[in-house]
């Protein structure tokens, strides 16, 4: 109780503290660490907003993990104020598979992990591709809109409390 009242605090720090060095970064955090370059996982993106890496369980033959690179809480934290980093996540996702000839976005999955079905709380996005090569555990693991596994567009649906998001087609 008292470590989630902490990680807890440590959120609200992390909101109040937006331009101070350092900021957004949990030291409890296995993703703000990898994002850090502290754990000797290769990122095959970062920038200030956005960074990605592959998944350690790949779930296809192609599975990144694309990560807001300031620790932001879980999906079900999101507000509509998140909804451009959402949008950025997804673009950076298609970008790798791009570089990473997967062409066909057609045969790929998207998603988040709703709460409490995420390892991690550092906001993921889950990319696998081709999800066609899915084995059964992942098929399982990464369900279309299950109640564990959220797609991106329903995810903005509750970010912005509307009913549908047209430009989003995933
Ligand atoms: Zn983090
Ligand atoms: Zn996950």
């Amino acid at each position: 109780m008292a470590e989630v009242e902490a990680t807890q605090a440590a959120l609200v720090d992390v909101s109040k503290t937006n331009s101070v060095p350092g900021e957004g970064y949990d030291k409890k955090c296995i993703f703000c660490k990898i994002v850090n370059n502290e754990m000797g996982t290769e990122l095959l993106h970062s920038d200030e907003e956005v960074s990605c890496f592959r998944d350690i369980k790949p779930g296809a033959p192609h599975h990144y993990l694309v990560v807001p690179t300031k620790h932001v809480g879980n999906c079900k934290s999101l507000t509509k104020e998140h909804v451009p980093l959402v949008k950025q996540l997804v673009e950076t996702g298609k970008e790798i598979l791009q570089k990473n000839n997967i062409t066909d976005l057609s045969d790929v999955r998207f998603g988040f992990h709703w709460p409490p079905f995420c390892s991690v709380t550092h906001l993921h996005l889950h990319v696998l591709a081709p999800a066609s090569q899915m084995g059964f555990m992942s098929r399982l693991f990464y369900r279309l809109n299950s109640y564990w596994f959220i797609t991106v567009s329903p995810l903005l649906c509750t970010c912005t409390k509307k009913a549908i998001v047209h430009d989003l087609m995933i």
